[in-house]
């Protein structure tokens, strides 16, 4: 057995016997990179199984259709089994490596630097693809000017709108030019006093996509950050499992299903985290 080969074993099974546990996580991103930069054909086809695991459906197809020996049987199984969820996922459910403080310092300069203003209530909206970079530029339909990243998530408005860009969501000015909202001002969880954080977070906060109504979050008298789309694994994989089921809101079934969702399934959570004590929670919807 190659080194490479012996080492996945290892990391594999540590990621197995933890759930996936946010050290799994980040040995196995590690790896992926360093298999990344070697040019052993070895190294590289372990890589294929690395981007499987992780769910790179697509990365793990295009590479096994490069390297991979056609003549050879177990390898055509492969390559069909993984054509079927490239085409189908894509990398769209890939598990994301957990972030360190600094990388996450990091990603918001790389963020101002592009211009985008900061939401407190959707701290990442270009990783949740509320916001998408586009090639070329295109136009706001509330400011006229031009812009490279716009709005990718509901806007509910009488008027069809096309593009709208952070600037126009972050003022206000969008909300109020076509009087619309970024999330029901009815689907939000009780106890925030405070009309201005309501106002904040329906008209200059970028909003979310459920498969029913979204809804929103509260914790500690505000609302919470949306953070993203997850199921059980990206939640193990962010070490908040165990913290997202404690809460009253769920009873006991719901607690299960928590325990059970999968990302992009039947069953989605969409998590949240409290801006002032750092709580996690979920919402969960149906498709
Ligand atoms: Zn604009
Ligand atoms: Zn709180």
């Amino acid at each position: 057995m190659n080194e490479y080969l012996e080492q996945y074993i290892e990391l594999q099974k540590q990621f197995q016997e933890t759930k996936g546990n946010p050290n799994s996580v980040r040995a196995l991103y590690a790896f992926k990179e360093k298999l990344e930069q070697s040019e052993d054909k070895q190294a590289k086809e372990v890589l294929v199984s690395v981007y499987d695991l992780l769910d790179f459906k697509k990365d793990a197809y295009e590479l096994l259709c490069r390297i991979g020996n056609r003549s050879d049987k177990k390898t055509l199984k492969r390559l069909g089994t993984l054509r079927e969820y490239a085409e189908k996922w894509g990398n769209h459910y890939a598990l994301l490596k957990p972030k360190t403080p600094e990388e996450k310092q990091r990603e918001k300069e790389r963020q101002a630097q592009m211009g985008l203003p900061a939401f407190r209530y959707h701290p990442d909206p270009l990783e949740t693809r509320a916001f998408e970079e586009s090639e070329e530029d295109v136009v706001c339909d509330c400011c006229g000017k031009t812009t490279r990243i716009y709005y990718r998530s509901p806007f509910y408005s009488v008027k069809e709108i096309a593009y709208l860009c952070p600037a126009c969501i972050a003022s206000g000015k969008a909300a109020l030019k076509f009087d619309g909202e970024f999330q029901d001002e009815y689907s939000v969880d009780d106890g925030v006093d405070d009309p201005d954080k309501l106002d904040e977070l329906i008209h200059r906060t970028p909003g979310y996509h459920g498969w029913q109504q979204e809804y929103w979050r509260a914790h500690c008298g505000d609302y919470c950050a949306f953070l993203g789309y997850v199921g059980a694994r990206e939640l193990r994989a962010l070490g908040v499992l165990e913290e997202v089921i404690d809460d009253p809101a769920w009873d006991d079934e719901q607690k299960e299903m928590i325990q059970e969702s999968v990302n992009g399934g039947h069953l989605q959570c969409y998590l949240f985290q409290c801006l002032h004590c750092g709580k996690h929670l979920v919402w969960m919807d149906l498709d």
